[in-house]
Formats: structure tokens, C-alpha cells, sequence
């Protein structure tokens, strides 16, 4: 049985789609979300989930009232409410698929009661790696990565099937590919001026907007270095960012005999999603093959850090160690809700992570409540650079 947190956004709908093609083989447990009560309850009718639930208090009693009697859903309601349905017996897999920081304590969960951890929410990872990581391993959880990069690196490295642990036998490097977001070819100054639409208009993919602006700043190249670290135990030096604009190439691991293998297909999340559901068997996912004679060329190129400075901010906040990750995190979806808000410039995330890196202290993250803090932390202040860039804005058009 299958728990889906996070079943409403652009990865849970493509996860219910995969299941939606194999229904002998998968169950749907549970279903969770925030608020979107429409997309929650047709999903509701469809699936038959067990439970439904709604991290939102009102909406979650709009969904009880609006689910028809005859239906077996029960409706829960908050953190204790995504606790319940990850960590119950009869789920054996959790798709973790809420964005943002919200998502660590349920993939938390998941992971230290043993169940195979489906991780899209990357900022799970960012925030507290040393924490996941050491319930996957002191649980005996299987983590399997779904972020497109990750999968594929997945792929591409020697894994023992019994353990699911990737090994790094043999393996010199990793090449993360980064389609370079659709202000590649965009000067700083004409990024200045760049709408929260402009940025969410991903030339390759098709997904939520927190992340798509994270694609267009290179913030989520940042996100999946730190990423990659903690999955593959790698140190930053072995991870090469390589811009692919076609998005057909995602990921490759380079070897010490001087092989490279790549993972390719067309750029649909379905096909990660459906091997971390069918792992380690191949599942039919709903993506088209891949047409190499009409994708005709592959190109690569440098990642320009002048222009993107977020991708040097999380590679500085990953060499800090600690909580500096988590500050990282937080400033960042701060700064993006902000951008998505027109309350500052795309070019003022950089501003407002940096800064908030500077004024906080880096600690240990020895429990979820250290990491917690540093995260609230890091909100306040870089709500406060927010509201100082804000009123630059309204005051010179500048900021
Ligand atoms: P969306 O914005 O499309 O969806 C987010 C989902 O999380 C929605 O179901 C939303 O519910 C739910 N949610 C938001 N806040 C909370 C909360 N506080 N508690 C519980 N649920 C919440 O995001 P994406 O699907 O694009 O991304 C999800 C995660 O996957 C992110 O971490 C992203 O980085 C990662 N990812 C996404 C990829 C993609 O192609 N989209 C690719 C690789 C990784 P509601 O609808 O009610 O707001």
C-alpha cells in the first residue's frame, strides 16, 4: 500500500497516474495535501484512499463535508494526521512529495519506521541529511531518489539489490546535468526585470512554481548538490554541474576506466516515479519513448555562477556544514515566496539568502529540533531583508 504526501502538486498527480496504470499491483492508503480541498477530493473518488489528509484545519473539515457518505475515507487533519499514514502497517512505500521544509518531518517518519522512502521533497534532504540519512540507516528504510537527477544517477551507479545502497565502486565522478532554466541565455539586467511567470516558464519541464523558480536561479541545482551528497555519501569536489539544455540527459557517473553512463528519456517525471515504484523492476509509466533522430543533438555547457549565484551560495552553505544548510533552505523559499508574491526582483534571492548567511550562527544538527530552529530562525531574518528590499522597491524600483 502506498502513501502519497503531497498528491495534489504536479509529483503526486504523476505518481497517481503511474498507480492509476497498474491497480493490481498498487493500493492507495493514504492521500495528503495543505488545502486544495477540489483536486484532494476527486482524487478521494478516484483512488478510495483509506485516509485523506488535509494539513489545513478548515479545509480539512470542508473535505469531510464534502465527501459523500458512502465513501470509506476518513479525514485527518495536520502533522499528527501525516504521522499516522506514513507510519502505519499496512504502508509499505511513502511518496514524499511535499515542497518545502514541511516535508521533512513526515519523510522523517517515514523513514525511521522502516518504510521504502519514494523522496521527491529535495529540502527534506538539504535540511536534515545527517538526521535522514541516519534513520534510513538505523531503520533499515530504503530510500530511493525520485528527483529526475538523482534517479538517474541512481541508475547509473552499481547497486546491490538486497541493501538498495548505491556503491561508489569504482566511480570518479558524478555529472549533474542543469537545463539551465529559462533564463539561460538571460542577462543579468534583463533578469531584473524578469515576472514570477517568466521564471516558471521551464522550457523542458512541467512542475510546481516554488521549484521552477528555484530552476530559473540554478537554486535547485544548489538544492540537488547538497542533495547528491547525502545520498551518495559523495563529497562536493565529486559532483561536476554540466548545463544540458535539452533536458534528455539526467544525470551520468563517471568511472575510473574512463566509462560514462548516462540515463536518458524524455524529460516526464512519470519514468522516475514509476522505477522508485517498481524498483527494482521496470514498471510501464505513460512516457513516450525517447526520439533520438527528432531530439537530434545533446549540447553541454558551464554553469555560469556570475550570473546564477545561488548555485555558489548552496555549494558555500554545503562546505559550512551543519545548520548552514537548512538556513540555506529556509532563506531561499523565503526569498522565492517573496519573488512569486512580486514583493522583490528575481535577482534580489541571491541578496537574501547571502545575507541571512551572514548574520546567523552555523550549528550542529544533532536533533529535529536544532534543525527546526535554525529554520525558523533563518525565516524571520530573511523576512526582515524581504520587507528592507520590499520597501526599496516601492521606494526606487531598485531593489
Ligand atoms: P507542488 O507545488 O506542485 O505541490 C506541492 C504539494 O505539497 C501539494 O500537494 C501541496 O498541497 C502540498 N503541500 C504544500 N505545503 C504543505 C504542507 N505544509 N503540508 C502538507 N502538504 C503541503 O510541488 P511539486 O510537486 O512540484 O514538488 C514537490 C516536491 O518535489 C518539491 O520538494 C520539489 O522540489 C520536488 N521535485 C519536484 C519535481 C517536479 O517535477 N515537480 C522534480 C523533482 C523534485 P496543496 O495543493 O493543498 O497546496
Amino acid at each position: 500500500m502506498v502513501t502519497v504526501l503531497g498528491s495534489t502538486g504536479s509529483i503526486g498527480v504523476s505518481t497517481l497516474d503511474v498507480i492509476a496504470r497498474h491497480p493490481d499491483r498498487f493500493g492507495v492508503f493514504a492521500l495528503a495535501a495543505n488545502s486544495s480541498v477540489a483536486a484532494l477530493l476527486a482524487q478521494c473518488l478516484a483512488f478510495q484512499p483509506r485516509y485523506a489528509v488535509m494539513m489545513d484545519e478548515a479545509a480539512a473539515e470542508t473535505l469531510r463535508a464534502r465527501l459523500p457518505a458512502d465513501c470509506g475515507t476518513r479525514v485527518l487533519q495536520g502533522a499528527s494526521g501525516l504521522s499516522q499514514v506514513v507510519t502505519a502497517a499496512e504502508v509499505d512505500t511513502v511518496m514524499a512529495a511535499i515542497v518545502g521544509a514541511a516535508g521533512l518531518p513526515s519523510a522523517l517518519a517515514a523513514a525511521e519506521a522502516g518504510k521504502t522512502v519514494l523522496l521527491a521533497n529535495k529540502e527534506s534532504l538539504v535540511m536534515g541529511g545527517h538526521l535522514l540519512m541516519q534513520a534510513v540507516r538505523s531503520s533499515g528504510a530504503r530510500l530511493l531518489p525520485i528527483d529526475s537527477e538523482h534517479n538517474a544517477i541512481f541508475q547509473c551507479m552499481p547497486v546491490d539489490p538486497g541493501s538498495s545502497v548505491p556503491s561508489l565502486a569504482g566511480v570518479s565522478k558524478v555529472l549533474l546535468t542543469a537545463s539551465g532554466g529559462p533564463f539561460r541565455q538571460w542577462s543579468h539586467a534583463r533578469m531584473e526585470a524578469a515576472t514570477p511567470d517568466q521564471a516558471c516558464a521551464h522550457p523542458n519541464w512541467s512542475m510546481g512554481r516554488k521549484i521552477s523558480v528555484d530552476s530559473a536561479s540554478l537554486m535547485n541545482k544548489g538544492l540537488e548538490l547538497i542533495e547528491a551528497c547525502w545520498i551518495f555519501d559523495l563529497a562536493q569536489d565529486q559532483i561536476e554541474v554540466v548545463v544540458h539544455p535539452q533536458s534528455i540527459i539526467h544525470s551520468m557517473v563517471q568511472y575510473l576506466d574512463g566509462s560514462v553512463l548516462a540515463q536518458m528519456g524524455n524529460p516526464d517525471m512519470r519514468t522516475p516515479i514509476a522505477y522508485g515504484l517498481g524498483w527494482p523492476e521496470r514498471l510501464v509509466s505513460g512516457v513516450a519513448p525517447l526520439d533520438l533522430i527528432a531530439t537530434a543533438r545533446l549540447d553541454f555547457e558551464a554553469p555560469d555562477e556570475g550570473r546564477f549565484p545561488c548555485l555558489r551560495l548552496a555549494r558555500e552553505a554545503a562546505a559550512a556544514g551543519g545548520t548552514a544548510m537548512a538556513i540555506c533552505n529556509a532563506a531561499n523559499e523565503v526569498a522565492v515566496s517573496a519573488f512569486l508574491d512580486e514583493r522583490i526582483r528575481f535577482t534580489s534571492i541571491p541578496r537574501v539568502i547571502e545575507q541571512t548567511l551572514e548574520l546567523m550562527p552555523v550549528l550542529e544538527p544533532s536533533s529535529l529540533a536544532v534543525v527546526e530552529s535554525a529554520d525558523a530562525e533563518a525565516r524571520l531574518i530573511a523576512a526582515q531583508q524581504v520587507a528592507t528590499l520590499a520597501c526599496s522597491v516601492r521606494k526606487t524600483g531598485l531593489a
